[in-house]
C-alpha cells in the first residue's frame, strides 16, 4: 500500500469545524486588544472568545472520551491547534496551557482523582482554567539535577493529612484565574524533600483554586502572545489533601517529562498556524503590490524565491507534525523522538520563515499595518517555552540517542523504543 498523508473524513470534519470556529471567534482578538496597557487587561478582554472557544466543543476536544471529552488522538489536537493557531495564537494559547495544565491528571491521576477533579472542564460552558505550575524563577532546565541546592525550589511539607505546599512559579499561565482569586486547578511541581534527589523526592500536585496563600506578584510583560496572561506567583503554606499527590514522591520527573512529550507534537502545529499566517499575508502582498514599479512583487525573482521557500518548510513541518502525533499515538506516548524533534525544528523553522516573510514585504514589515511583526513577536516564544530548545529538548534528544539500545530507525519504522 502506498503511505497516505489522507486524512480520515472525520479529520476533516474536525479540520473543518476547527477552521471555522477560527474564523468566527478568533479573527477580531487583536481589535478587542488594541489600547488596552495591562496584561491582565489584555486577558480580561479575551475571556469571551475563550468561552466561545469552549462552547464550540475545543476545551473537551482535549479530554479524552473515557472522561467525557472528545479527544482521540494526539494528531486530530494538532490539526485543531493548526486551523486556531493560523488565526490567532493568544486565545489558543490560554486554552491549550489549560489542556497543559490537565495533562498531568488525565495521563497519570487515578480514577478517584479524575471523577473528583475532571469534572468542571468537561463542558461547553464557561470559561474554567487549569495551569501547569513547573517552571521557577531561578531557572527549570535542571529540573532534575540531583546536587544539593539545585532544582526544583518548591516544597511540599506533609502535615497529617494534608500536604502543605510552599514556593515560586513563574511563566505560569493565567495563575491569577479571572477574578484574580486563582486559577481553577494548579497542577504544581514540588519536592517532598529538598534533601533529597529529585529522582526521589519531585512530586506533582493537584491544587484546587486555594482559599489562602495563592499571591500573584505580578504579570509578566511577554512580547508576543498578549492577550495570554503569565505570572509570576508565591505559593505560601498552600495546604492540599494528601489524596491530591498524583502516584508518590519521585514520579515527579516521569510525570512531567509525559506532559511535556505531548505538547512537543503541538508545539509543531502552533508553528505551522503561524507560518501559514505569515506566507498567505506575504502571498498576498506579493500578488496585490507593485510598490511602484511596473509589475506586481510577485514577478520579481528574489520574492518568488522567498515565498517559495516559506511555502516548502512550512509543508515540511506540518507532515512532520502530524508523523510525529502519530508516531506518539501508536506509541502510547513511549514514541518521543520525533515529537521532540519537532518542537525544535519546527519552531526554528517558523521563526526563519516569518523573517523571510518581512524581507520580502520590506519596511511595512515592520509596522502593526501588516501581521508580520506581531506573529514574529508570537513565534519567537516557540522554541523557548514549553522546555526551551537549548535547556531541555536537545538535551532530552542527546538522552535518547545515549541510551543503551537506541535504534535510530525506530521511529521512521513506528516502532516504540526497544520494540
Ligand atoms: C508564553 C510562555 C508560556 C509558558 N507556559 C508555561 C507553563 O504553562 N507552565 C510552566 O511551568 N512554564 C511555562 N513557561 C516557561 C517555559 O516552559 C520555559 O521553557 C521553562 O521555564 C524553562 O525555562 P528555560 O528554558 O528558559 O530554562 P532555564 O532553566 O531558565 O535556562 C535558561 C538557559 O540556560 C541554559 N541552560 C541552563 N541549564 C542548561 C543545561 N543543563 N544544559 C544546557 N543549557 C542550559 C540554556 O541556554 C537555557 O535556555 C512558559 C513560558 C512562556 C514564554
Amino acid at each position: 500500500m502506498a503511505i497516505d498523508f489522507t486524512l480520515s473524513p472525520e479529520q476533516r470534519e474536525l479540520q473543518r469545524h476547527a477552521r471555522k470556529v477560527a474564523g468566527e471567534v478568533l479573527g477580531g482578538v487583536r481589535e478587542t486588544m488594541a489600547g488596552l496597557h495591562t496584561p491582565e487587561e489584555r486577558f480580561a478582554a479575551t475571556r469571551p472568545v475563550y468561552r466561545e472557544l469552549v462552547r464550540a466543543g475545543l476545551l473537551r476536544k482535549q479530554i479524552p472520551p473515557a472522561f467525557g471529552g472528545t479527544m482521540t488522538t494526539l494528531l486530530d489536537l494538532a490539526l485543531v491547534a493548526e486551523e486556531l493557531w493560523a488565526v490567532d495564537a493568544d486565545v489558543p494559547l490560554s486554552l491549550f496551557s489549560t489542556g497543559l495544565g490537565l495533562m498531568p491528571l488525565l495521563m497519570f491521576g487515578s480514577p478517584e482523582q479524575q471523577q473528583r477533579l475532571l469534572p468542571p472542564f468537561v463542558t461547553d460552558d464557561g470559561e474554567p482554567l487549569a495551569a501547569l505550575a513547573f517552571s521557577e524563577p531561578g531557572g527549570s532546565a535542571n529540573f532534575q539535577s540531583a546536587h544539593p541546592g539545585t532544582g526544583i525550589g518548591t516544597v511540599a511539607r506533609r502535615d497529617g493529612d494534608t500536604w502543605v505546599i510552599s514556593g515560586e512559579k513563574q511563566f505560569i499561565p493565567h495563575a491569577s484565574g479571572w477574578d484574580g482569586q486563582g486559577a481553577d486547578l494548579f497542577t504544581v511541581a514540588a519536592r517532598t524533600d529538598l534533601d533529597a534527589p529529585p529522582q526521589e523526592s519531585l512530586a506533582v500536585f493537584l491544587v484546587r483554586r486555594p482559599e489562602r496563600g495563592l499571591t500573584v506578584l505580578n504579570s509578566m510583560e511577554t512580547i508576543g502572545h498578549r492577550g495570554a496572561l503569565v505570572s509570576r506567583v508565591r505559593f505560601d503554606e498552600v495546604r492540599v489533601p494528601a489524596a491530591d499527590l498524583l502516584g508518590r514522591p519521585g514520579d515527579g520527573i516521569g510525570i512531567l517529562e509525559a506532559a511535556f512529550s505531548a505538547t512537543a507534537g503541538l508545539v509543531g502545529a502552533f508553528s505551522v498556524g503561524i507560518m501559514r499566517s505569515a506566507f498567505e499575508s506575504v502571498l498576498d502582498f506579493a500578488r496585490t503590490e507593485r510598490r511602484g514599479g511596473t509589475v506586481p512583487v510577485i514577478e520579481h525573482q528574489n520574492v518568488g524565491t522567498l515565498l517559495a521557500d516559506m511555502k516548502a518548510r512550512l509543508e515540511a513541518c506540518r507532515y512532520l507534525t502530524w508523523k510525529a502525533c502519530d508516531y506518539f499515538d501508536t506509541t502510547s506516548g513511549r514514541g518521543t523522538e520525533l515529537s521532540l524533534a519537532t518542537k525544535v525544528f519546527a519552531s526554528e523553522t517558523a521563526v526563519q520563515v516569518v523573517y523571510d516573510g518581512m524581507r520580502a514585504v520590506g519596511a511595512e514589515a515592520y509596522t502593526t499595518a501588516r501581521p508580520l511583526a506581531g506573529l514574529l513577536q508570537d513565534v519567537l516564544a516557540y522554541p523557548l517555552f514549553d522546555g526551551g530548545n537549548v535547556g531541555v529538548r536537545r538535551p532530552q534528544l542527546q538522552r535518547l540517542f545515549a541510551q543503551d539500545g537506541y535504534d535510530p530507525l525506530a521511529a521512521a519504522e513506528e516502532r516504540a523504543p526497544g520494540e
